[in-house]
């Protein structure tokens, strides 16, 4: 087995879901005995090459060609195939975001390989590498084993710790990607980035979210104000996020984003299975709820039954009083 990594990049910069890739990446390699590359691909990929020397990738492989310089599926899909049948990786991964969910299985499609989501653990089995999932939004674990010559994986960033430096040394290499352009069906248009002052969900070291109990935009503004003070990003239960009232990529669960901040506030959420899924490995849970009997309770550290309209604001006072 010899194994790839895909780096992911936004705006020139290496996302920080791509340590936690290259963590699960060496991982992989140690037990199959075997190194790991990486690869960057598009605007930036140079200089993001050289952050990723040195973190336990044999080769740091980078691309800013004008095919691969703007992310599409269908580009990145093509180039990392090319590569793929090259150099004979036989397993690919990346972080399991919303890139790695668009462009992996395209890539999977394009290798007739098999691809297994959400990866979270490997073992060593009779038959090859086993690779563990959760199901049932985390409630039961799949021991999957694939059998096509290529794996193609995304692997869940919340799962491995972040590489660091002192990996060993990295040979850095341009590649050279093949992608005819005219194959693609599709073209880069233009990046639209939600304008947030606030952190990124996925990377934010605290998350306030919010569920049905904020009621409406007033009631929401209230949760802001605590999100704003503690620097925090912003999440949301799937009821907020159909109500319109945030945007769904802001929604935590098995259906949005998985999280794992060091703290995570829920205001006002009844703690479905669904949403729990997202969140359940935040270092600390803090829940508000009126209603006692709230499921989010069972995965919180500290629980306060009370009315969030009344509970919030509290806080904030309390967080300003420190703080002064
Ligand atoms: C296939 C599938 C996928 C799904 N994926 C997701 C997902 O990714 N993420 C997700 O979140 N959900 C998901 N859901 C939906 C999930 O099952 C729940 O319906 C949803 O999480 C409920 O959101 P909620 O907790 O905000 O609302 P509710 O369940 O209505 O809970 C609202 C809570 O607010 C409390 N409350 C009300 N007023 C106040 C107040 N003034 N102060 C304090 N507390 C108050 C209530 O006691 C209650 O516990 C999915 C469902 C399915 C079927």
């Amino acid at each position: 087995m010899s194994i790839l990594i895909i780096a992911e990049l936004r705006d020139g910069e290496l996302r920080n879901a791509t340590l936690p890739a290259i963590t699960a990446g060496k991982q992989l390699a140690e037990l199959a005995g075997t190194d790991c590359d990486v690869l960057a691909l598009g605007k930036g990929a140079q200089g993001v090459a050289d952050q990723l020397k040195g973190l336990g990738a044999a080769n740091v492989l980078w691309s800013e060609a004008d095919a691969v310089a703007d992310y599409t599926a269908e580009g990145y899909a093509q180039a990392v195939a090319g590569l793929v049948g090259d150099k004979g990786y036989t397993a690919v991964l990346t972080p399991a975001t919303t890139t790695g969910k668009d462009f992996m299985p395209r890539l999977a499609g394009l290798l007739d390989a098999g691809m297994v989501s959400d990866v979270i653990g490997f073992e060593k089995g009779d038959d090859g590498i086993v690779y563990i999932r959760p199901m049932y939004a985390g409630n039961a674990l799949a021991r999957v084993v694939v059998d096509t010559p290529v794996h193609v994986l995304t692997v869940r960033e919340t799962a491995f710790d972040a590489a660091e430096a002192g990996g060993g040394a990295s040979a850095v290499a341009e590649a050279a990607v093949a992608v005819d352009p005219a194959s693609l069906n599709a073209k880069f248009v233009e990046y639209q980035l939600t304008a947030s002052e606030r952190p990124e969900l996925t990377e934010a070291k605290v998350v306030v979210s919010v569920g049905r109990g904020v009621k409406d935009a007033e009631g929401l503004k209230v949760v802001e104000e605590l999100v704003d003070l503690l620097g925090a990003a912003m999440g949301a239960s799937r009821a907020v996020v159909d109500e319109g009232m945030v945007p769904n990529d802001l929604q935590v669960g098995q259906t949005g984003k998985i999280v794992a901040p060091d703290l995570y506030i829920a205001c006002g959420i009844s703690g479905a299975i669904q949403h729990v899924a997202g969140m359940k490995d935040a270092k600390v849970i803090v829940a508000i709820n009126k209603d006692e009997e709230a499921p989010i309770f069972e995965v919180a550290d500290y629980g306060l039954v009370d009315d969030l309209f009344k509970a919030v604001p509290k806080l904030i006072e309390k967080v300003k009083a420190v703080r002064a």
